[in-house]
C-alpha cells in the first residue's frame, strides 16, 4: 500500500487525500493552519461558489491561462463528478445566475464539512498545524522536513496553494518546496484584480457602482475583453465583477498600450442615443446639458461626463451645437479610464502563475521532473474566470494527482 503525504489542506489537498485513500493508498494530509480549507471558508463571499454548471467546452473557455493543460483533468473529474460527490456527502447545491454552484444553504463551510466527511470515511490521517518546510528526495521516497521531525512516504502530492489572501495559508512556501527539487515557477502576479487608474474622478467617486455597463478593454483594434455588467469606483480605482474579469485578459500586457472604455449606454447605439438626447433637448428646451445628463447617468457622473465631453454642464440645451452633442455621445458610449496597474497580488482572487505547466504531466499531474511528486491546485501556472472556475481547477486537479499516485 503506497504511503502518501498530501501537503495542503485546501480545496486541491482534500480532494486529492480523498482520491488518494479511494483508490487505496494510505493517505496523510498535513496543512499549516490550524484547521481545513481556511480559504474555501471565504469564497464567494462566504457561500462558496464550488463549480460552474457550464458545459464542456464552454467550461474549458473560462479558464483563462493554460486551459489546455485542464483537459485531462476535467474529463477525470468534472463538475458533474464534484457536485455528484458533495451532494452524496450531504451537502444539496442549487445552480445560479451564470451557473454560478452554490450550496443550498449558502455555507460555504458546509463544503468543507462535507470533504472532512469523505476524508474521515476513507480514513484520511489529518495532521494540523504542520507545516512543511522541505521535501528531501530519498532512495525510496520523501522525507517530509517539519523543523522539529522528519517523516518519510513514498509518494508526496503538492497542493499548497499560490500567493494571494496569506493569511489563509497560501504563503508561496509551497513554491520553495517544488523549487529545490528542480521545478521552475513563471513570475506570480495577481488575477482577478481590482485596477488602479490615473484619473482622480475616479477616485472621487469612490462608492459608485454602475450598473447595465459595458467595459471594453482593446490593444489597438484587438478587443482584449468586453462585456456587459457591474462595476464600481474606489479610492484606487476601479473594481467589482467586470474589473475583475477584465484583470485576467490585461495583466499580462503593457497597460500603456491598453485602452479601456465604459460605454455607459450600451442598450442604445450612438444613433439612438442621438434621437433620445434631441427629444430631451427638445422637451426640456430651457434646461441646462446637465439636467438633460442627469436623467441618463448616476448623479454625480454628471460632471465628469460634461467635462470629458467639454461641454459645461451650464450650458443651455438650445446652445449645444452638433459638435457638443457628437463629443457628449462619444464620451457616454465611451468613457476612457487609464489603468496603472494593479491591487497586490496579496489581494487577488487568484494568482495568475505558478509551477510551469510543461513540467507536469496533465493526465497523472505527475512532476516530470520528479518521479513520486504530483502537483495540484492554484500551485500551478493555471487560472479561471469567476464563476466557481478556479476552485473546480483545484478540485480536478486534485483528484488527478490523487487518483494517480494511489494507482501508479
Ligand atoms: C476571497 C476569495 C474568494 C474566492 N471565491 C471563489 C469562488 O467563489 N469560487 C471559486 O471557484 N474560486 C474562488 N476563489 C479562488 C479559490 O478559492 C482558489 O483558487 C482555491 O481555493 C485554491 O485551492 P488550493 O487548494 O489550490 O489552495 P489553497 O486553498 O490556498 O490551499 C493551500 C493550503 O496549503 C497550505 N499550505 C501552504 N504551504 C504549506 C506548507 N509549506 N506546509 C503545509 N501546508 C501548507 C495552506 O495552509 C492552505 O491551507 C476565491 C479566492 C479568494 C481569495
Amino acid at each position: 500500500m503506497a504511503r502518501i503525504a498530501v501537503i495542503g489542506g485546501g480545496a486541491a489537498g482534500m480532494m486529492a487525500s480523498i482520491a488518494a485513500a479511494q483508490n487505496g493508498a494510505e493517505v496523510t494530509l498535513f496543512d499549516g493552519n490550524e484547521k481545513l480549507g481556511k480559504k474555501v471558508y471565504i469564497t464567494g463571499k462566504g457561500r462558496c461558489n464550488v463549480t460552474n454548471a457550464a458545459k464542456d467546452e464552454e467550461f474549458l473557455n473560462n479558464i483563462v491561462h493554460n486551459g489546455r493543460f485542464m483537459y485531462s483533468s476535467f474529463a477525470a473529474f468534472s463538475n458533474e463528478d464534484l457536485m455528484k460527490m458533495i451532494e452524496d456527502a450531504g451537502v444539496p447545491l442549487k445552480v445560479e445566475r451564470g451557473g454560478r454552484v452554490f450550496p443550498v444553504s449558502d455555507k460555504a463551510s458546509d463544503i468543507t464539512k462535507a470533504l472532512e466527511r469523505l476524508m474521515h470515511k476513507h480514513k484520511v490521517r489529518i495532521v494540523l498545524r504542520a507545516k512543511v518546510r522541505e521535501i528531501i528526495l530519498s532512495d525510496d521516497g520523501f522525507d517530509l522536513d517539519f523543523g522539529h521531525e522528519t517523516r518519510h512516504f513514498d509518494k508526496v502530492i503538492c497542493a499548497c496553494g499560490g500567493v494571494s489572501y496569506p493569511t489563509t495559508g497560501s504563503d508561496g512556501s509551497g513554491f520553495k518546496l517544488v523549487e529545490k527539487l528542480g521545478h521552475s515557477v513563471t513570475e506570480l502576479k495577481p488575477s482577478l484584480i481590482p485596477v488602479l487608474t490615473k484619473e482622480q474622478w475616479c477616485k472621487d467617486l469612490t462608492g459608485l457602482s454602475l450598473k447595465n455597463v459595458q467595459l471594453t478593454a482593446k490593444m489597438g483594434k484587438k478587443v482584449l475583453y468586453t462585456e456587459l455588467g457591474e462595476m464600481l469606483f474606489t479610492h484606487f480605482g476601479i473594481s467589482g465583477p467586470l474589473v475583475l474579469s477584465m484583470s485576467c485578459y490585461i495583466v499580462d500586457k503593457d497597460l500603456n498600450k491598453v485602452d479601456i472604455r465604459i460605454d455607459m449606454k450600451p442598450g442604445l447605439t450612438r444613433e439612438q442615443l442621438e434621437k433620445r438626447m434631441l427629444r430631451d433637448f427638445e422637451e426640456k428646451q430651457r434646461a441646462q446639458v446637465g439636467t438633460v445628463l442627469d436623467g441618463l447617468l448616476p448623479r454625480s457622473m454628471t460632471p465628469v461626463v460634461a467635462s470629458l465631453a467639454d461641454v459645461p454642464e451650464d450650458t443651455p440645451v438650445n446652445q449645444v451645437t452638433r459638435e457638443m452633442r457628437d463629443r457628449l455621445i462619444d464620451t457616454l458610449k465611451g468613457i476612457p479610464v487609464t489603468a496603472v496597474g494593479f491591487r497586490p497580488v496579496a489581494e487577488a482572487i487568484v494568482t495568475r502563475g505558478g509551477v510551469k505547466v510543461k513540467e507536469v504531466n496533465p493526465s497523472t499531474m505527475e512532476s516530470k521532473l520528479c518521479p513520486g511528486l504530483y502537483l495540484a491546485g492554484e500551485m500551478l501556472d493555471v487560472d479561471g474566470f469567476t464563476g466557481g472556475f478556479n476552485l473546480q481547477v483545484a478540485f480536478s486537479t486534485g483528484y488527478c494527482a490523487g487518483m494517480s499516485a494511489a494507482q501508479e
